[in-house]
């Protein structure tokens, strides 16, 4: 579905990632981990035309394109909701520039704040609400978009335990019942080993895809699997070794 190639960024003379592959197939839900800093948001960035990379050929469904575009949802790090509109009217900015059926996507928009626990907070503005209400509605967003695949630059680092767990199995679903593919950054292994199909563990810059984990552990996923408790301590041991690159 997406082949990226050669793929190489440089910021400042410095080399944030070079000769970078990645591909994903329809479906999988992949992840990628990687110590903070290191160059996963640059390398979004890179995919959907946020910025352009130096090098690099991305391929989409064997068509060459200069990045993603409207073929992916993004949702970047920082949730980006326009401060003088509502939830609901934030929620609603993809209808309103894709020009779609207003009435759908509002039954839409309604569904997903049920869902993702927004329901009443449909006229706040965001800085009425906590940073977790704030990045579960740019989550509302996102999907609104209804692409193939969705881009989630660490989707739910902002949110409580037992809402990130709902929305994990929420992201779950949207894999498993909507037949999404899902590319998705986190820094947290025990989120990657619930979620993955293939997880890659990113060495810091220039970053490069330093293992690659296939995962076939049926979902939900529980972390009393003895095989995902060994792969977390395989990973956590790889990234303890690693300098961050945040100084840098
Ligand atoms: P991560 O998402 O892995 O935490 P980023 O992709 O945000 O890392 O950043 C990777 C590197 O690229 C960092 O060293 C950062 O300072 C640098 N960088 C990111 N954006 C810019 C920019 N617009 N100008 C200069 N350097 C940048």
């Amino acid at each position: 579905m997406l082949q990226l190639s050669g793929a190489t960024k440089i910021y400042n003379g410095q080399t944030v990632f070079s000769n970078l592959d990645l591909s994903v197939s329809p479906g999988q839900f992949k992840v990628l981990v990687g110590p903070s800093g290191c160059g996963k948001s640059t390398l979004f960035d890179g995919l959907t035309g946020v910025m352009a990379l130096d090098r690099g050929e991305i391929s989409w469904k064997g068509h060459a394109l200069a990045h993603l575009g409207r073929h992916a949802a993004y949702m970047q790090q920082k949730d980006l909701l326009l401060p003088w509109f509502s939830l609901m009217d934030n929620a609603l900015l993809p209808a309103r520039t894709g020009k779609m059926d207003m009435t759908r996507m509002k039954s839409r928009a309604n569904k997903l704040f049920i869902r993702l626990g927004l329901k009443g907070y449909e006229s706040h503005h965001p800085h009425e609400v906590s940073g977790g209400m704030r990045q579960r509605c740019a989550l509302v967003r996102t999907l609104m978009f209804n692409r193939d695949l969705i881009l989630l630059d660490e989707p739910l680092s902002a949110l409580d335990a037992i809402t990130r767990r709902r929305l994990q199995s929420l992201l779950l679903l949207l894999q498993t019942e909507f037949n999404k593919t899902i590319l998705m950054i986190t820094h947290d292994i025990e989120e990657a080993l619930l979620l993955a199909d293939e997880v890659y563990l990113l060495s810091p810059q220039p970053m490069a895809i330093k293992e690659r984990f296939v995962l076939n552990q049926p979902k939900p996923r529980h972390f009393n699997d003895p095989d995902l408790l060994k792969i977390k301590e395989y990973m956590l041991a790889q990234l303890e070794g690693e300098p961050t690159c945040e100084a840098g």
